[in-house]
């Protein structure tokens, strides 16, 4: 018997935020194959170990296929004590304690989404959370991954997500790494890094580090810093190129203002290493050149060698590269930057050195900021899963950007007013969870089990807690995780092609994935729970003079059968077409809709019509409608042709020149983004006599943030079966340790006991120790600290004390 597959469906791979296009081989109505799809973009065919293998993922043998509910409490923290339910017992049971809880108190309740939601499940959540429920208590798992880079984004160019694209990668003669280790995280993209490398022996990459990786086993130069000097670095690199005229004076005059934001800075994470909320506040002021050039002086390449450890002239010798006129340069970085406690900070110093030197927004120069999950930029951020935001980059705190929703959702005016101010963030969240304050969360595409920092807080050890035993607990989940330990009741989502969906990826592209078989058991897609306990606990309530429930999803209910339309592929339809408008103001009828979004500049986030994805196998927003063709961006900000890759929308809204000729900044405050100066702060805990080691924690190639799906593969599983904790050689030696003993890594938060190795995959250097997360077996998140950048709440996950003991 043949497994030649029937046909080949277009979908994207559900791991990392490279978006790569993969074909899924169908038979007799089952996942048979799968391989590289030559039509997405993004990936041009390849797909690294964890696409090879996507397929794999559907067929663990302890799927979740009927609803649970957990009959005996005392058992919370285990998968004992459930019991099988029908759906609808499960539904009228979540939605009486949704109900309950929100009538009792409104900050009770509260929903942690996810950057692995599709784009539309993300739209509903939010949809259901603020105008259903009128709460902000909403926030995804991309706030542990990239809410710094939009924090970032926002500061420095008021405009989220990258300017440039994939395939500044075929172009730049340089590149620098921030804190990427791009050859496991985002293969496929390194892959073509390095082809451009092989191809052009003089291109180099600069790899910023705390500790080699197999990134930089391909760098010509490896600058492996102290953690958290990566700020004087960047400071270092701008002071260089001022006191040496070495900045692009005419794109400085013409496109850059300076600021300042040192707010906050001495706010010790040093007197309470549990530092809680920080100061909200990120404020900026105005400055001159002068002021900014004065105020980095101080970090000559001598003092920032110091701080870091680096040598000077490696520093210099990067200088030098960003300093040369010919050369074009893209800066690549993820978690390394956004989870740190200047999070923001660093964000915008790497802003600071392309924006001095114009190297940005022309093809093979630009800060590129990489994400880590499929649907970090899509979900997350872009229909407004933040605590903060709605839906295309607006923020619940405008009032004309709540104004535009309630047009854009037929909501009364004024009606979404009571959520002016953001929920609580995830880390936020979570602690209030502990403490007993959130008694009702509902989880969503995510393990927040392993993968909080400081376990403890939630696993019910600590004092802090207790809430989460007490508290009721909702998780739709695919497989038995450490998050369904703690949940009341579990809800088996159909994952991936069992349904149709939407990711968004690093470079702005969404692509969509056609459902290519059917969900096992009685396991349902997440739009399809959402909406169900919706009906149910909006039952009663109405807005104006209609059940509130028509008011937000009638569009998406087929009121003759009394269900959720049954065709997924209409129900995503008609949910596309509805957030598109978000996008496209200037196609909606309604004048004041159009005005409105005009005035905010929606337009310069236009969407394509929901079918043209599908046809095109993924396209990057914004989208021009040239000639009747639907055509993708690549470059923003720069004018050009559109078929290109270039922006019209500068051009269309203000002259065929645009305000400053080639190239406008349309987001930025004055069309003018900000050099922002930022000084260095030392890291919140720092490794001392009772606690010597740096821990740093992370991901490996073959598994997928917390290994609920990859270890059910079992090549990958076989790959990496187990987690370890990386130690320099030396290090291992003094304190008697070999290769392969087991060693106790211990905070003053927790600790966990985990095989040594001197010989992995990477090098830490002399006091820094990895150890990597996709184990729930050696729940690394028991060590790490929840101290996070007061401006994006972006908790570090890459610094803090431990000491090493054997076991
Ligand atoms: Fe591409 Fe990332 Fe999937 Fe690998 S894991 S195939 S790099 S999307």
């Amino acid at each position: 018997e043949t497994t030649e597959p029937d046909e080949w469906k277009s979908t994207v791979c559900r791991f990392c935020g490279t978006g790569c296009g993969v074909l899924v081989g169908i038979k007799d109505g089952k996942v048979v194959a799968t391989k590289g799809d030559p039509d997405n973009r993004s990936s041009r065919g390849l797909n690294c170990i964890k696409g090879f293998y996507v397929g794999k993922i559907l067929f663990g043998k302890d799927r979740l296929t009927k609803p649970l509910i957990r009959e005996d409490r005392s058992k919370k923290g285990t998968m004992d004590g459930f019991r099988e339910a029908s759906w609808e017992e499960a539904l009228d049971l979540v939605a009486k304690k949704l109900k309950e809880n929100h009538e009792k108190d409104p900050k009770s309740i509260a929903f942690w989404g996810s950057g692995q939601q599709t784009i539309m499940d993300g739209y509903v959540s939010v949809k259901l959370w603020k105008a259903g429920l009128l709460n902000n208590n909403i926030d995804p798992n991309a706030r542990l991954c990239m809410a710094s880079a939009v924090t970032g984004f926002m500061s420095t160019f008021q405009s989220d997500e990258p300017m440039g694209s994939y395939k500044d990668l075929d172009e730049a003669d340089v590149f620098v790494t921030w804190g990427a280790n791009m050859a496991e995280m985002h293969p496929v993209l390194f892959s073509r890094l390095t082809a451009r490398k092989l191809a052009n022996p003089s291109v180099k990459l600069f790899d910023l580090t705390t500790r080699h990786s197999r990134t930089s086993e391909v760098a010509d130069t490896v600058l492996v810093f102290r953690p958290q000097s990566d700020l004087a670095i960047a400071n270092a690199i701008a002071n260089y190129l001022i006191q040496n005229n070495l900045y692009d004076q005419k794109f400085v005059d013409e496109h850059i203002q300076f600021k300042a934001g040192t707010e906050n800075l001495g706010h010790s994470f040093k007197d309470d290493y549990d530092v809680t909320d920080g100061k909200d506040a990120d404020k900026v002021w105005n400055i001159t050149f002068e002021v900014f050039k004065q105020s980095v002086s101080t970090y000559t390449f001598e003092h920032a060698a110091k701080l870091s450890g680096v040598p000077a002239a490696d520093i210099e010798a990067l200088a030098k590269e960003f300093g040369d006129p010919n050369k074009k340069i893209m800066s690549l970085w993820t978690m390394g930057m956004n989870q740190h406690t200047r999070g923001t900070w660093i964000n915008n110093l790497v802003y600071n050195i392309h924006l001095l030197t114009g190297k940005i927004s022309k093809p093979g120069n630009g800060p590129f900021s990489l994400t880590g999950q499929p649907s970090a930029c899509g979900t997350a951020r872009e229909v407004g899963v933040f605590s903060h935001r709605l839906p295309s980059d607006m923020v619940v705190s405008n009032p004309d950007h709540r104004r535009y929703t309630e047009m854009i959702w037929n909501l009364p005016k004024g009606y979404l007013d009571p959520i002016e101010k953001p929920g609580f963030h995830t880390v936020k969240m979570f602690r209030e969870l502990g403490k007993g304050n959130v008694k009702f969360l509902w989880s969503m595409s995510n393990n927040w089990g392993q993968t909080m920092p400081k376990l403890n807080r939630y696993r019910g050890n600590d004092a802090d807690g207790k809430g989460v035993l007490d508290g009721f607990i909702v998780v739709s989940e695919v497989y038995p995780t450490k998050s369904t330990e703690m949940a009341d009741v579990v809800f088996p989502a159909a994952m991936w092609v069992e349904r149709e969906g939407q990711f968004g990826n690093a470079e702005r592209r969404t692509s969509v994935f056609e459902k290519c078989t059917e969900p096992p058991g009685e396991a349902k897609w997440d739009i399809w729970t959402l909406v169900q306990v919706a009906k149910r606990a909006l039952d009663g309530k109405k807005i104006g003079d209609k059940p509130a429930f028509d008011v937000l999803f009638g569009n998406i209910w087929d009121y003759d059968k009394n269900d959720l339309l049954e065709d997924g592929h209409e129900v995503n339809s008609r949910l596309w077409a509805e957030y598109r408008s978000f996008t496209n103001p200037h196609e909606n009828t309604n004048k004041e809709i159009q005005e409105l979004g005009k005035k905010l500049k929606l337009k310069a986030k236009q969407m394509a019509p929901y079918e043209e994805y599908f046809k095109q196998h993924g396209i990057c927003w914004p989208v021009r409608e040239v000639d009747g063709e639907w055509v993708e961006t690549n470059w923003r900000y720069v004018h050009g042709k559109q078929e290109e890759g270039y922006d019209q929308y500068g051009v269309e809204e203000f002259g065929t020149v645009g305000k400053y000729k080639d190239i406008d900044f349309y987001k930025s405050d004055d069309h003018r983004p900000s050099v922002i100066f930022r000084p260095f702060e030392d890291a919140a805990e720092i490794p001392d006599a009772e606690y010597p080691f740096w821990l740093c924690t992370g991901r490996v190639l073959e598994h997928w943030h917390s290994g609920s799906m990859t270890r059910r593969v079992p090549e990958l599983h076989r790959a990496v079966p187990e987690a370890f904790c990386e130690i320099h050689p030396e290090d291992a030696e003094a304190m008697g340790i070999q290769n392969g003993d087991m060693v106790k890594v211990i905070s003053r938060r927790g600790e966990v006991e985990v095989k040594a190795t001197t010989k992995g995959r990477g090098n830490p250097p002399k006091g820094l120790v990895y150890v990597p997360f996709f184990a729930e077996e050696t729940l690394i998140n028991l060590v790490t600290l929840d101290c996070y950048c007061p401006i994006s709440k972006q908790p570090d996950y890459k610094k803090c004390a431990v000491k090493i003991v054997k076991a």
